[in-house]
């Protein structure tokens, strides 16, 4: 049996190169860049009016005389025409400037009679109102550097730049099996001796929470032969999950089912509680987590190795970590990593009552795992311990 860092280690040896996809811009809220990106043109791409008003060459101006109304350019329209000293030309918010205004008086700024205007603004100085050229970012110049993760406005930024397409580091393809003969569905009638499935609910919703919509789910019966076939059908995506049946009971066929469909067992059993028979294998560029069944040993074992291998592909940090102290003292077994089931507060954490790997009504109420390390057997109230948040 290894331990939870060896096969922290392990895992991450085994990563595949994350995948790099050219995507529309429009869909790409959410990921991150795998490549700088550069600006198409100058931002903005002429010298711009911020305001409604009226156009002028302050630099030619003696500051006080009248300016003669020559015309009105509206936004989105452009003149080529050299605007003369003591000429003002009506302008919008966004409209291009003549050539040779440099300044822009606000319209509540100005006395007009008829095709004369007077300002009246103590204040105007040369470039006033005037968004220039460029002062955004030049054409050819890195808006975003690699690694930057795209929210809604860093969209709308590399858009108006004119950007339309982005690299960005792909999701994995993810598919789940979950074996057990006793399980049915929800809403179905529950004869004696079953129970209702519940673990892929439960990695779907992970799944989901990530952004990430699992390309496929079968749910097989402890028969290896199915299971056999399941998983050779669904070796094609980047990370196969399985749940239940990896144990070493008379009807835990995974790892052998595992064995028979070419994966290579990078290692089965972690000393840790729960997910004790957890496996990891590996086939081509496929990653295999076998999680065993117990719904509090599979939710687990997706946040503390399946969240970072998604990682791995995504470039994005999903959850945060921090370090907290205990709320009150706690025994626990050495030998074993623990993972429990917590609730944060701002200085402090709580291990939640119903540890028992089959009880998710305390996962439920968790909004963090509190990771109390192997050799340890007593903690303290105020031990600073790591805590993973789960929401
Ligand atoms: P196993 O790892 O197959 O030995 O299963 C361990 C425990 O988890 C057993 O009590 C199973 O009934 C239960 N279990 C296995 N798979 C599921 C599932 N998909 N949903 C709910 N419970 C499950
Ligand atoms: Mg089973």
């Amino acid at each position: 049996m290894i331990t939870v860092s060896e096969a922290r280690k392990l895992i991450n040896d085994n990563y595949p190169p994350a995948k790099v996809e050219l995507m529309q811009l429009i869909d790409a809220c959410g990921f991150v860049l795998a490549e700088e990106t550069y600006a198409a043109i100058d931002t903005p791409p002429f010298n711009q009016s911020a305001m409604d008003g009226y156009a002028f060459s302050f630099t030619e101006w003696d500051g006080n005389s009248n300016l003669k109304l020559i015309g009105e350019i509206q936004a989105g329209n452009f003149s080529y025409n050299q605007l003369k000293p003591f000429e003002v030309v009506r302008i919008y918010t966004g409209s291009a400037l003549p050539m040779n205004a440099d300044t822009v008086v606000m319209q509540e700024k100005v006395i007009k009679h008829v095709d004369v205007i007077t300002i009246k603004d103590e204040h105007l100085v040369k470039g006033s109102n005037v968004r220039l050229q460029g002062s955004q970012g030049r054409k050819g110049e890195i808006t975003l550097p690699k690694g930057h993760y795209l929210t809604p406005a860093a969209i709308s930024f590399l858009a108006g730049t004119g950007i339309d397409k982005v690299k960005i580091y792909a999701k994995p393809s993810v598919s789940i099996i979950v074996t057990g003969k006793e399980l049915v569905q929800p809403g179905e009638p529950i004869p004696e001796g079953k129970i209702y499935e519940s673990n892929s609910f439960g990695l779907i919703a992970a799944l989901n929470q990530l952004n990430i919509s699992p390309l496929s789910l079968e749910v097989v019966d402890d028969f290896e032969e199915d299971i056999v076939q399941a998983i050779a059908r669904q070796l094609q995506n980047d990370i196969l999950i399985v749940t239940g049946g990896v144990s070493v009971g008379d009807c835990d066929f995974v790892s052998s089912a595992l064995g028979k469909c070419g994966v290579e067992k990078i290692f089965h059993k972690v000393k840790q509680k729960p997910g004790k028979p957890f496996y990891f294998g590996r086939y081509e560029q496929t990653l295999v987590f076998a999680l065993p069944g117990n719904p509090a040993a599979v939710m687990s074992c997706f946040y503390e190795y399946v969240v970072p291998a998604i990682s791995n592909f995504t470039k994005k940090n999903y959850f945060k970590k921090l370090q907290l102290p205990l709320a009150k003292d706690f025994m626990k077994k050495p030998g074993l990593t623990f993972f429990l089931k917590g609730k944060s507060e701002e200085d402090k954490v709580f291990v939640l009552e119903n540890q028992e790997s089959y009880l998710m009504n305390s996962f439920a109420m968790a909004d963090c795992i509190v990771e109390l390390e192997e050799v340890m057997e007593t903690f303290k109230q105020g031990d600073l311990v790591n805590v993973s948040m789960i929401v």
